[in-house]
């Protein structure tokens, strides 16, 4: 973890704790001018197809290229930005944006791929996000079968919230897809799994990065993979970083995989070269 954060950018205290209500203020006010000022930007880490090599997808990322601290990855400020209010304008503009960038490389000829973008838990709640995804849509003119949404287990956990309900029902109808993120870190019950529609399950990092030597790792996403495949759901392994763990979850018939082993998440300028070079070249060359 450590050395990722040093190689993407630079890691400072997390601002919340021990910050006084000054510079809690200031960092606000800051956060409001980054989004006018152009200050966010996404970064798309690629999704790859195991049985075949080719792009599947890319996953937005936000980052915060802070005029004095430098770039600063969510971790840094979307706590910050959830505490504060401003999760709704910030998730926002990262749809809009992703939706945009997708459309623009469409048009461009590159391969007509899906963008994920994630949406914590009091984003869904907050925000009128099916609103928001339609209007995106429309405005981009992007189609909804080339949108997915990235949710934790968490917000599923509510004993049936209806309104989250009738949001994700709604989204499949729309043709939006829906992605369980860090997928066996949340809860240990799995009912939400047939009670809501799903396409996807992600298999948190935690899991693998200790395989193939850690033999309770590899049960842990054996397991998932086969449950997976019942139910019909695609199954995509995240920070995959190593030839071994691909060799793997190969093996084990996982569909997607992504991690830095393949692409780290890449700026929008740099995707369009990496693209030409990763159709000429095999997995982990
Ligand atoms: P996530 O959705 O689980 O995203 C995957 C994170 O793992 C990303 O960190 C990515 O850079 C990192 N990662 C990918 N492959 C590897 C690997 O092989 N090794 C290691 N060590 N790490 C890898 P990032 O960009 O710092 O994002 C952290 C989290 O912040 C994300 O976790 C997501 O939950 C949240 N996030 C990111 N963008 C947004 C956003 O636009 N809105 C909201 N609400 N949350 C966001
Ligand atoms: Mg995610
Ligand atoms: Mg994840
Ligand atoms: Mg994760």
């Amino acid at each position: 973890a450590k050395e990722y954060g040093r190689a993407n950018y630079q890691i400072y205290a997390p601002f919340m704790t021990g910050s006084t209500p000054y510079e809690e203020l200031l960092l606000e006010r800051e956060l409001r001018e980054a989004l006018e000022n152009h200050q966010l930007q996404l970064h798309y880490q690629p999704q790859i197809c195991l049985k075949t090599g080719a792009l599947a997808g890319f996953e937005a990322l936000v980052r915060w290229h802070h005029p004095q601290r430098g770039i600063l990855g969510p971790l840094q400020f979307i706590p910050f930005a959830e505490k504060r209010g401003l999760i709704a304008s910030i998730g926002r503009w990262v749809l809009f944006e992703a939706c945009r960038q997708l459309k623009a490389w469409h048009d461009a000829g590159l391969p007509k791929v899906p963008v994920a973008v994630n949406l914590s838990p009091l984003e869904l709640r907050q925000r009128d996000v099916l609103a928001d995804i339609q209007k995106a849509l429309a405005t981009t003119g992007l189609a909804a079968q080339y949108l997915e949404v990235e949710i934790t287990e968490s917000v599923l956990m509510q004993q049936s919230n209806p309104a989250q309900h009738n949001i994700l029902r709604a989204l499949q109808a729309l043709g939006v897809g829906i992605s369980i993120d860090d997928f066996g870190t949340g809860y240990s019950s799995l009912a939400y799994l047939k009670r809501y529609p799903i396409d996807k399950l992600k298999i948190d990092r935690s899991f693998i990065t200790d395989t193939p030597h850690s033999v309770d790792d590899v049960a842990i996403v054996t397991a998932i993979i086969q449950m997976g495949r019942s139910l019909q759901l695609k199954v995509l392994a995240e920070g995959v970083e190593t030839a071994e763990q691909q060799a793997l979850l190969t093996h084990l018939g996982c569909d997607l995989v992504q991690g830095f082993g393949l692409s780290r998440p890449l700026p929008a300028h740099q995707v369009p070269s990496w693209w030409h070079r990763w159709g000429t070249q095999p997995l982990f060359a």
